[in-house]
């Protein structure tokens, strides 16, 4: 049975047609991403992530981290695989050509990791912050914060993490207690972080943690938080490293799924106190941060379509050798796949991947536009449909994920819950995908208290219309499929229209 297959003329298909490259590839900054570019280099992922990550995959699940002293050893290969990964340059792909980057739109590398989510989503959790580090930098850092880091995390010499969950703080982020003092032109952070994926490891030679805290005279609750950059070792001025910062990993979580990423505890400040320098203004901190969450909220729903897709792929492939009983209409024992149920299953899986990576790549379109679009208004327009659709994507993306995993279990019988199959795994991986980057149910928060209040509807308004007018195209394209179609579209853009007006 194929580990798994990159699906990558999908992928382009979705890239063209859903994403439209062709209007995305005229936005200044981006002309050479052309269909034959794109196609080379999903090409070229897929075999990165089908022969390097994927035979990882398990033994990640297997080995699991390990934390010795204050060191933790990711799984066997995962490192080598890591540094291979950054001397090919696939961390780069989205960022700015000033700092290393290859410039490509956030439509191309959300397929590119999609793939590395699908081979190995413990793996592909290590770039994922990384890269929600890059953003929030570049967004907001200053510039001696750009000069420092920019590069070296760009290239993915250097990992990003994310580190906003305490025990007493995780939905309720305004609740935290890690505090920074000012000393001097810089902050000294003490408190304990939990939970913070791959905020120890092997695979790289320094970690950027980017870290809320409280200072001593902030106002309470979220608006009293400040961000802070907190360097595992210390950056000299010339870039080279210096001494190793007040911060360390005193425990790894034992977890249900994605065993190959290190979930770490961690602690700032045990002796003097871990040094940071400010992001932004005081008390500005949760504000900022959204850069890097909403980043991260786009990555993990895409990583519930990715586990959904590599799922579904086990599913067929067991579906089409397992003979099981006689098929309706056949004479003979042969593949279950010949099911009407089990037929059922699979496509339902193939719909919601399908469906799921569509929304995906439309959203990080819009985000294309959202910052290079020439004019102002449709800037404007893209920026609020993309945020709009972040918390559904995360949400819904998600959400299938581990429906689809489980149905891949359910297809293979007593052998899918069975681990030697591998199947399994990807149930208990997507099972934290609903759960961080905010639960689905403060993304529901999200969309409902945010999203669309904010706007009185405004950005849902300009969706439904888009979607009348597809609704309108099914009806003069004619065919009753399409028909069928068109008619349940319809009642579900009108019962999404008449929920709006209600909230
Ligand atoms: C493997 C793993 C990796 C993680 N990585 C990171 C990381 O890198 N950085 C980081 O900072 N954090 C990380 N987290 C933390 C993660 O984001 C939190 O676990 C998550 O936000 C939920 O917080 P909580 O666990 O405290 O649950 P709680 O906030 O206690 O929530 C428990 C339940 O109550 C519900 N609930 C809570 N508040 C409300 C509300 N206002 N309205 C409705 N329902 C509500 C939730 O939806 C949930 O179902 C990680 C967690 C795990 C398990």
């Amino acid at each position: 049975m194929p580990t798994f297959t990159p699906p990558v003329r999908d992928m382009a298909f979705v890239i063209e047609e859903i994403g439209a490259l062709d209007r995305i590839s005229t936005l200044p900054g981006y002309e050479e991403a052309t269909p034959d570019l794109v196609s080379a280099v999903l090409e070229e992922a897929g075999r990165f992530g089908a022969g390097v990550l994927a035979p990882l995959n398990p033994v990640g699940d297997r080995e699991g981290c390990v934390l010795e002293g204050d060191k933790v050893r990711l799984p066997t290969g995962f490192a080598d695989a890591y540094r291979r990964f950054v001397e090919v340059g696939w961390n780069a792909v989205p960022f700015d050509p000033d700092f290393g980057g290859q410039g490509l739109p956030w439509l191309v590398a959300t397929a590119v990791q999609e793939i590395w989510h699908a081979a190995n989503m413990s793996f592909g959790l290590i770039p994922m912050l990384t890269q929600g580090a890059v953003e929030l930098l570049s967004a907001h850092g200053t510039a001696d914060q750009k000069a420092l880091y920019l590069e070296q995390l760009v290239s993915g010499a250097w990992t990003g993490t994310m580190n906003l969950t305490e025990p007493g703080a995780g939905s309720d982020v305004g609740a935290l207690r890690t505090r920074a003092v000012r000393d001097g032109d810089h902050y000294r952070i003490t408190g304990q972080k939990i939970f913070i994926t791959a905020g120890e490891h092997d695979a790289a030679e320094n970690i950027i943690h980017l870290v809320l805290a409280r200072l001593p005279d902030a106002p309470a609750g979220a608006k009293g938080i400040s961000l802070f950059v907190v360097p595992k070792f210390l950056v000299n001025p010339d870039g080279s490293l210096g001494k190793r910062n007040d911060v360390s990993c005193i425990k790894l979580e034992h977890k249900m799924g994605i065993h190959g990423s290190p979930t770490c505890v961690m602690a700032f400040g045990e002796d003097e106190g871990a040094i940071g320098t400010l992001v932004g203004r005081e008390n500005q901190g949760l504000a900022l941060m959204f850069t890097m969450m909403n980043n991260a909220r786009l990555a993990v729903g895409l990583q519930g379509v990715a586990i959904a897709e590599r799922a579904a792929q086990k599913a067929i492939a067991y579906a089409r050798e397992r003979v099981q009983g006689i098929g309706p209409g056949r004479d003979a024992p042969g593949p279950i796949i010949h099911h009407p149920d089990v037929r059922r299953t699979l496509m339902t899986q193939r719909a919601l991947v399908e469906a799921g990576r569509a929304l995906t790549y439309f959203t990080a379109s819009r985000l294309d536009i959202a910052r290079h679009a020439a004019d102002k208004a449709e800037r404007a327009a893209a920026h609020a449909l993309a945020d709009l659709l972040i918390p559904v994507v995360k949400s819904w993306g998600t959400a299938n994920g581990v429906q689809v995993a489980d149905m891949a279990v359910q297809v293979f019988g007593g052998m899918g819950f069975v681990e030697e199959t591998g199947v399994a795994q990807h149930l208990r991986d997507a099972r934290i995908a609903p759960i961080y980057e905010g639960t689905n149910g403060i993304q529901a928060l999200d969309l409902i208290g945010r999203k669309l209040i904010r706007d009185q509807g405004e950005a849902m308004g300009g969706l439904l219309a888009e979607i009348r007018r597809t609704e309108a195209d099914l009806a003069e394209s004619g065919g009753e499929g399409l028909e069928r179609l068109r008619l349940e579209l319809a009642a579900a853009s009108t019962l999404c229209a008449e929920t709006v007006a209600w909230v």
